[in-house]
């Protein structure tokens, strides 16, 4: 990976590579491949790698999970700076974003259950052909869209749950306003097409994403871009599958006024049937390859990390 770096050009000593897993279940291969992928990216740039856990879904998330992740990177031998971020002490911040997103007035509530959009959707014109985001989800049917700020006060007022979500509409209209549109950003790594270099994504692949969800004040994509600002991240590192959500996190940069890391995404660690790894689907742990005698230098060799940097 190269050192240039739009935020400090040619200052190395601010570089930060950060590794953001998930405490809600076991790490599997994948993420050993991701860790030790910035590890090694972090020390050819002479950077520092820190340490944040993704733990927003505070349904999902368990202590022993997080432990579970110290753990495995102590075994790997993958060491961070002191300051480990935890997602759950930063709920503030990530409202305090929201309020900035608010006030350029790009979001609005929804109320809408899963079952009520694709209850919407069927009856569209030709439903079964209702685009879906990059992940495979119909896009947002609009129902809440333009709805009223009567309404807005009526549903605060009875307790139901609501997500918000961002009108993408007006927020690429924004980004037009600011020259900022199409979007671009540097990836030093390469997409699941073979994209890299200065790459073009159009946010609107998504749709009106949730930024946050009815079961917590935030979401995936608009944590990620606040911690990232504030962990003062340059160069992000991660698996393939979050791609096409960049289009999302640059898009929220840009309007939040943060500054722009280099990005690099890396290839995905299948399962022997060519699914990608998942926790859910009950793929070897790094914990249970431990107990059962496998080394960490095993696993380095495994993944074609065995090349002491
Ligand atoms: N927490 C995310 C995951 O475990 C990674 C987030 C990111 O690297 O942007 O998949």
């Amino acid at each position: 990976m190269a050192n240039h770096n739009p935020q400090n050009p040619g200052d190395k000593a601010s570089l930060r590579f950060r590794f953001a897993p998930s405490p809600n279940g076991w790490l599997h291969l994948g993420h050993a491949y991701s860790a030790l992928f910035t590890q090694r990216a972090a020390r050819a740039a002479g950077a520092e790698l820190l340490l944040r856990i993704e733990d927003i879904d505070q349904t999902r998330s368990r202590p022993e999970f997080s432990n579970g992740i110290r753990e495995d990177m102590d075994w790997l031998g993958i060491h961070f700076a002191p300051d480990v971020r935890i997602q759950s002490n930063h709920f503030a911040d990530y409202e305090k974003a929201l309020d900035q997103l608010a006030d350029l007035g790009i979001l609005y509530t929804c109320a809408a259950t899963r079952k009520q959009i694709d209850a919407e959707i069927s009856t569209r014109k030709n439903p079964d052909n209702w685009p879906r985001d990059p992940d495979g989800s119909p896009l947002y049917p609009g129902i809440w869209r333009d709805r009223s700020d009567d309404n807005y006060a009526r549903l605060m007022k009875s307790g139901v749950p609501v997500a918000i979500r961002l009108d993408m509409t007006k927020a690429v209209a924004l980004l037009k306003t600011r020259n900022a549109f199409p979007l671009t950003f540097e990836e030093q790594g390469i997409g699941p097409d073979g994209q890299t270099g200065q790459v073009q994504l159009d946010p609107q692949i998504w749709g009106d994403v949730v930024l946050a969800r009815k079961d917590t004040p935030t979401s995936y994509h608009l944590s990620v871009v606040v911690d990232d600002a504030d962990q003062g991240i340059t160069h992000i590192t991660r698996g393939q599958d979050l791609f096409f959500a960049t289009a999302i996190h640059r898009l929220l940069q840009i309007l939040l006024d943060f500054p722009e890391p280099v990005y690099c995404h890396h290839r995905l660690i299948r399962a022997g049937d060519d699914r990608k790894l998942s926790k859910s689907a009950m793929d070897a742990s790094l914990k249970s390859l431990r107990q059962s005698g496998t080394s960490a230098d095993e696993v380095r060799h495994m993944l074609g990390f065995d090349r002491p940097d």
